[in-house]
């Protein structure tokens, strides 16, 4: 008996001793192929199967951490003279274009470029080879049919319902400082109607917004969760909530719209660059840009070989404005267009 009791302890101290060195060979691993610190833009279930599958198939060790667009360029440049992060990892395209401008990011040319749609090398173009397009979507609205149906509203088809007394207090909409959705509609609002009626009509739609969230997704779910009747966001974000059963309708637009070029781009000054740019080299391969639809992200994939998620809203049926990158990435006109709508929009009564 006695001997048994032995034997078993002596089994499970083995066991527990193997257990031990496998994960200290796993440690060692990691920590030979060192570590890498990315700022990822996107919703955060993407950001963390792209940091698992990445540190499963290299050994190497991924501290993420989850900001909009707006405050990864914010930090990124905050802390320029001692960066802490190597790469950036989407988000919206005009913060990546604009740190480029600023010199916070470095040039890099994929040996996967070639594998690329057209609209993600013109990103890599225009920014000096220092950021590239990862994903495209379009932005739209979306709203609750069932909140709609109980307060008699019609269903909104335009911009310019967004503005229809009925919406008082019933538009979500994330604060363009902090969000690249956003700065999207402020952006997509001045190409189609010029700048002054776009303000007007930004003015306008302040009476109805009953928040300015920091990230650009949280309007699509308070929607789904029936906290308001419309939200404006990225079609791909609403898209999540219609798949995950919510009784939510999404929006093209009828004016027309913008869309993002979502990006990735090589901080300057990286401490683990080579890791950096492994990271960078994966996340452009087919099967690395797949996981965004495993992770119900329903953006269009820059990878010409990964197939678009079927639920992906399609590009070729919406009214998209040819969106001017290069001028809303630029420092002077980002920097401008937001110091406006601060001063003349957020904070009217
Ligand atoms: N979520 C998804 C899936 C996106 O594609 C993007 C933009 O690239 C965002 C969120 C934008 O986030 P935010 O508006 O918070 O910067």
């Amino acid at each position: 008996m006695e001997l048994k009791k032995t034997f078993a302890a002596a089994t499970m101290l083995a066991g527990t001793m193997t257990a031990l060195s496998f994960m200290s060979a796993g440690a060692a691993q990691a920590q030979a192929q060192g570590e890498l610190v990315m700022y990822c833009g996107v919703q955060e279930e993407w950001c963390r199967a792209m940091t698992t599958a990445f540190e499963r198939e290299t050994g190497i060790k991924v501290s993420m951490t989850r900001k909009s667009a707006g405050e990864v360029y914010a930090q990124v440049k905050a802390e320029a003279a001692n960066p802490r992060a190597d790469i950036w990892w989407g988000g919206t395209g005009d913060p990546h274009m604009q740190a480029a401008e600023e010199g916070l990011t470095v040039e890099y040319k994929s040996p996967k470029l070639g594998e690329l749609q057209d609209w993600a090398v013109r990103q890599w173009e225009q920014s000096k080879q220092r950021t590239v397009g990862i994903y495209s979507g379009a932005l739209g609205f979306g709203y609750n049919t069932d909140l709609a149906k109980s307060n008699n509203i019609a269903e909104p088809k335009c911009w310019a319902d967004l503005l229809k007394a009925e919406f008082k207090d019933e538009v979500q909409v994330a604060d363009p400082n902090s969000s690249g959705t956003a700065y999207t509609l402020l952006a997509t609002i001045v190409q189609i109607m010029g700048e002054d009626k776009g303000f007007e009509y930004l003015k306008a739609l302040h009476k109805n917004v009953n928040q300015y969230t920091k990230s650009g997704a949280a309007p699509a779910k308070a929607m789904a969760l029936g906290e308001t009747t419309a939200g404006i966001a990225f079609m791909h974000d609403i898209v999540t909530m219609v798949v995950d059963k919510a009784p939510v309708k999404v929006v093209a637009p009828c004016e027309g719209t913008g869309y993002e070029i979502g990006s990735m781009s090589l901080i300057k000054g990286a401490k683990n660059m080579d890791n950096a740019k492994k990271f960078y080299d994966w996340a452009l391969t087919a099967d690395a840009q797949k996981l965004g639809a495993d992770a119900k992200s329903y953006q269009v994939p820059s990878n010409k070989s990964t197939p678009i998620p079927p639920q992906s809203p399609k590009l070729s049926d919406i009214k998209l404005i040819n969106f001017d990158f290069a001028k809303y990435g630029s420092s002077a006109e980002r920097k401008r267009l937001l110091s406006k709508w601060d001063n003349e929009v957020k904070n009217l009564p």
